[in-house]
């Protein structure tokens, strides 16, 4: 429905036929308007935009100061000029370290997908600035379908995904992931990596069983509260508000797939994993947001997890 009153200062109206809440409207638009140097200068290295976090060991020798310089007489730069040189290098090195884990991120949600032929399709759901589908087909040849709430984002993917000369097989679309009109069963696997936290799951997952075909695969990746601990603590409410998502408690993802015909085969705690990413995070100064000491805190006081589940649809 939409109103049209004169003078009303009109919400974004969706371009989609469905409806399209106020809150996912305000989440739209948080995306829109997000130019976090950490979700664009980590994608310009290699052109493949992550919007989520980084598991695995952190290189520390990243964060050396340059001795190279020390003693190097004769140089015609000046010592200023030299020392902020050596400042940026130590950057550039840092920003390429984060970007390796967070590679290795979506190196892991993809390898739980397959094995899948040039001819499958899969269904990325929150794709962001669409790096998950790219490294899927980069992966297995195959048809790649991404959907962002955010226009902006769903344009810059497609950019992308033209340059790279891979937009017959890679494509993005500004729709809601709990309604995107795809074919039912058309899809050998699915996944969310770090959006399941914006949507009701049992809507979400009812998607996705619609989606995917007999036998095929669901991956998620995602930050979730920790029953064993209680309630959602300060910090995940510090998350929530950040970003404007509601995290789930654990036992919400097994009580939603078991209600949509998907059936758990792998999960697997990466908290501990993904602990170094945000130590080496919280020191680059140049790409800091802010909420790296609330999720390192939520992490060591055990209220929060970082979890990968992957499932089969039966
Ligand atoms: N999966 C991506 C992006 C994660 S950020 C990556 O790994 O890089 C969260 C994403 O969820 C954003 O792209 C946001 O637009 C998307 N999102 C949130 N709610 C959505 C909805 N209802 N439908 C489609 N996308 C949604």
């Amino acid at each position: 429905m939409t109103v049209t009153e004169a003078g009303t200062a009109a919400a974004p109206v969706p371009t989609q036929a469905t409806c399209q809440s106020t809150y996912q409207t305000r989440v739209a638009n948080y995306w829109n308007a997000e130019e976090n140097p950490v979700n664009l200068e980590l994608g310009k290295i290699d052109d493949l935009y992550h919007h989520h976090y980084g598991i695995g060991d952190v290189d520390w020798s990243v964060l050396d100061e340059d001795e190279d310089e020390v003693g190097g007489g004769g140089g015609v730069g000046s010592g200023s000029g030299g020392d902020g040189d050596d400042a940026a290098k130590r950057r550039d090195r840092i920003t390429a370290e984060l970007h390796r884990l967070e590679q290795a991120q979506a190196d892991l949600l993809t390898s739980h997908l397959g094995p899948l032929s040039p001819t499958d399709r899969v269904f990325d759901a929150g794709c962001g600035r669409g790096g998950g589908s790219v490294v899927a087909h980069l992966r297995y040849g195959c048809h790649a379908h991404g959907v962002t709430i955010s226009r902006k984002q769903a344009d810059f993917a497609n950019d992308q995904a033209r340059k790279r000369s891979i937009d017959d097989k890679v494509r993005y679309h500004h729709r809601n992931m709990l309604d995107t009109g795809f074919p039912s069963g058309a899809y050998a696997a699915s996944w969310n990596n770090e959006s399941t936290m914006y949507v009701e799951l049992d809507l979400l997952f009812a998607e996705h069983a619609r989606l995917l075909r007999r036998g095929g695969r669901y991956v998620t990746i995602t930050g979730c509260y920790n029953d064993a601990y209680g309630r959602a603590s300060r910090e995940v409410s510090l998350i929530n508000a950040h970003y404007i998502c509601d995290i789930h408690p654990r036992s919400e993802y097994f009580r939603a797939m078991a209600r949509n015909r998907l059936v758990p085969v792998h999960v697997q705690d990466l908290t501990a994993a993904t602990l170094p990413y945000w130590e080496l995070r919280k020191q680059a100064d140049h790409l800091v947001t802010g909420i790296e000491e609330t999720f390192l805190s939520a992490y060591e006081n055990g209220s929060f997890q970082y979890l990968l589940i992957a499932a089969d649809r039966i």
